[in-house]
């Protein structure tokens, strides 16, 4: 089947075209600035060619009307017909408690996922604003949605998605943890249990997403019993520019001591702390990582809060789990960084964790996915490049099929 996986950013549309039935991708491409001025990068994966060109985006609507055009182009195209395109899968940042499993859209599933703007504003915005597009562009064509939230939202207890606040803002507002990276977790998670021979019950892993922003998951039986991000992403582990979980006292003290307003703290807490705020180089680690060897030391703080951080969640999660089978590394961070791997793991073989640091050091060298730990190791710890649009062209396929 021919789907086209969507990923709609407010100002951006990112995009691939798989054939699942050969299980590849047959083109790829994105779609920034729109609503300001537009730009579209498309590429021909089976031909090599390449399309660029800047042009009026005042939409997103639009923006699909020229993904289409350039799927359809004679010169750098992938199919003859828009009937060739057959589901459209797209990447929804927020589900709230309304979806827990991806779904087809309805006129019913668009009115929930108008509910879930208030917990991801922007997001959903540009989601609503992408599924408009292709409806606009593309009628016939059966949809799917598939949310960064369901992996988690499904499985996790109440204890552990029930923040201890007064229960009537659960009740009011549906204050709980929702986490993110939900498809993310669940395809390395997938791929750690078909490495484990392939059965789900009984196994007890943690998946590690670290990209710019991160999460970290306990997954046991092949289900989210816990998972880092919270209400929003902004709780967990220190990222690229968010804090992740600090005193919660340290707001409305901050915001006193300097006379800052509720409307730009989030701003604070989202884009000027973290790595950044620590290091005061860069978001980015692989500056951080830079500054670390040439002996800057708030570069190191920033590189020792964030390996600690992922010791600290490996350890409650081997706790809540009663036990630990394996650690995945996966994202950004996660794939191309061997000293996050080996810091956050180092003396850790009291819970029978030990890497291999020559395997650590050369992952990008071998084969994906990537068994580093040491001989011997009781404990599993793989790096598995992720792949979300897989996931969601899966769902979509399958969905789809079923009509
Ligand atoms: P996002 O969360 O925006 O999807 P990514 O998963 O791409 O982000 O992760 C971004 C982080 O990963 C950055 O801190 C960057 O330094 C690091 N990173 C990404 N690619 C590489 C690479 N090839 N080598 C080293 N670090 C990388």
């Amino acid at each position: 089947m021919n789907v086209l996986v969507v990923n709609a950013g407010s100002s951006s549309l990112k995009y691939q075209l798989f054939d699942t039935t050969a299980g590849v991708v047959r083109a790829k491409g994105l779609c920034e600035r729109i609503g300001i001025d537009g730009k579209i990068k498309h590429q021909n994966l089976e031909t090599g060619a390449v399309y660029e060109k800047e042009i009026a985006m005042p939409n997103h609507t639009v923006a699909t009307k020229i993904v289409i055009d350039a799927l359809l182009s004679a010169e750098y195209g992938s199919v003859k017909s828009m009937d060739e395109i057959e589901a459209v899968g797209h990447r929804i940042v927020h589900g709230g408690a309304y979806f827990s499993e991806s779904v087809l859209l309805t006129d019913e599933v668009l009115a929930k996922l108008e509910l879930c703007r208030d917990l991801a504003p922007l997001h959903t915005g540009a989601h609503i604003m992408g599924i408009q597009g292709c409806l606009a562009a593309m009628p016939k064509t059966p949809q799917v949605l598939v949310f960064d939230t369901a992996f988690h939202t499904a499985s996790m207890p109440d204890y552990a998605y029930v923040y201890p606040v007064s229960y009537d803002m659960y009740e009011k507002y549906a204050v709980r943890r929702y986490g993110a990276h939900g498809t993310s977790h669940r395809y390395v998670s997938g791929e750690c249990i078909k490495l484990l021979g392939g059965k789900a019950e009984g196994t007890k892993i943690v998946t590690c997403h670290l990209g710019n922003g991160s999460s970290i998951s306990a997954v046991k039986d092949g289900k989210v019993i816990d998972t880092s991000m919270g209400f929003t992403p902004l709780e967990g582990i220190i990222m690229g520019s968010r804090c992740g979980s600090i005193d919660p006292a340290i707001v409305p003290f901050i915001m006193e001591k300097e006379n800052i307003p509720a409307s730009e703290m989030g701003n604070f807490m989202n884009k000027q702390c973290g790595l950044l705020g620590v290091s005061e180089v860069s978001s980015d680690l692989r500056d951080v990582m830079a500054a670390v060897r040439a002996g800057n030391k708030q570069a190191k703080l920033a590189y020792d809060i964030l390996c600690y951080g992922i010791k600290k969640y490996i350890g409650s999660y081997a706790a809540a789990m009663n036990g630990l089978d394996c650690v995945v590394f996966t994202a950004g961070i996660g794939e191309n960084t061997p000293e996050v791997r080996a810091g956050a793991l180092e003396e850790m073989d009291y819970l029978g964790i030990r890497i291999d640091p020559e395997k650590n050091a050369n992952v990008k060298k071998l084969p994906a996915p990537c068994d580093i730990s040491a001989d011997g190791s009781r404990v599993r710890v793989y790096v598995i490049p992720t792949n979300e649009e897989l996931v969601i062209a899966s769902d979509t396929e399958k969905l789809v099929s079923a009509l």
